[in-house]
């Protein structure tokens, strides 16, 4: 901002000044945020309807900002991105996930799968397959209990070799999930391109069932999934019809406020704890 006299502030729209001076706090508190302890993940379940149990779980980025309070990931990660802290909080969210998982092993909870975001960032700078993997050797969880959640648009621009670090993560056993599917551009020919393991549907297609109906674009996505022998998830189931009309266009494994919100770790135990729900 500058600050050319006294009453120069007068110039300036005081509602843009002030978002100009949040952005910049927001910015130093990232910065800080990892050194200071206040990143959290809560888990939300993916439930298989027919196993009637939890296989697997989202990892779901939470900041506990000291003034803000618990502040949601679309507030900050284009920021952290912007600022090229996202490989960091990545790294912190893998090793995080991975401890986790190995911790509901050792209780018990063995055969689960850990979903885990990444950004394109991921993909430019580090080497995301020896991280993922040596994460995994160091907490002892095989790789097969790990999946990666990309974006269509991260496979559409494949300068950071994203295809071939996919088929490397997949050679190494781990799963990856295109999230948010139907939403971008993805052609057909990019799941030739990305062995990817499962497809998530978006909830905005979620959001229109309705009873049990046929729906073209679920019936779609769940014929490619079969072609292409991908698993499903499907995301933001929030109502019991939802839920019935997946099944019926047989979609199995849900994820949703229906079924659970996205909840610290201590919360998740006691669900995993239930035989069945
Ligand atoms: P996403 O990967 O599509 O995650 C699903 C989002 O939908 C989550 O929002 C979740 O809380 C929300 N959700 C789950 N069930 C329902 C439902 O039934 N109805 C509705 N309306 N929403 C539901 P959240 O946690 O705010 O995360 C937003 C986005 O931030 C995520 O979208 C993901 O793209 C990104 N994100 C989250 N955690 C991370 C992370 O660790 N790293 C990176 N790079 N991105 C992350
Ligand atoms: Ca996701
Ligand atoms: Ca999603
Ligand atoms: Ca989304």
């Amino acid at each position: 901002v500058k600050r050319s006299g006294k009453n120069a502030f007068r110039f300036f729209d005081p509602a843009l000044n002030t978002h100009h001076r949040e952005r910049i706090t927001l910015e130093n508190d990232l910065r800080n945020a990892l050194g200071r302890a206040e990143f959290e993940l809560h888990y939300q379940p993916q439930v298989s309807l027919a196993q009637r149990r939890i296989v697997g779980l989202e990892a779901l980025l939470r900041w506990n900002h000291p003034v803000l309070g618990s502040l949601g990931p679309s507030g900050f990660i284009q920021v952290a991105e912007e600022l090229g802290l996202i490989g960091e909080i990545s790294t912190w969210v893998l090793e995080q996930a991975c401890a986790q998982l190995a911790q509901w092993r050792t209780e018990g909870h063995d055969g689960l799968r850990m979903s885990v975001n990444l950004s394109p960032f991921d993909f430019d700078k580090r080497d995301i397959v020896s991280s993922v993997t040596e994460c995994l050797e160091r907490h002892d969880v095989p790789a097969s209990q790990m999946e990666l959640e990309i974006t269509e648009s991260m496979m559409m621009n494949d300068s950071a070799g994203v295809a071939a670090k996919v088929r490397a993560l997949r050679a190494a056993g781990v799963s990856v999930a295109i999230d948010d599917f139907g939403t971008g551009y993805s052609a057909l020919a990019y799941l030739q391109k990305f062995p990817v393991s499962t497809l998530k549907i978006d909830r905005s297609f979620v959001r229109d069932l309705e009873g049990p109906m046929t729906n073209p674009i679920i019936s779609a996505i769940t014929g490619i999934a079969r072609g292409f022998d991908l698993d499903i998830v499907a995301e933001g189931v929030e109502q019991a019809e939802q839920a019935e009309a997946l099944q019926m266009l047989g979609c199995d494994i849900m994820q949703g406020y229906y079924f659970a919100r996205p909840a610290p770790a201590a919360e998740v135990r006691s669900w995993l704890q239930q035989p069945s729900m």
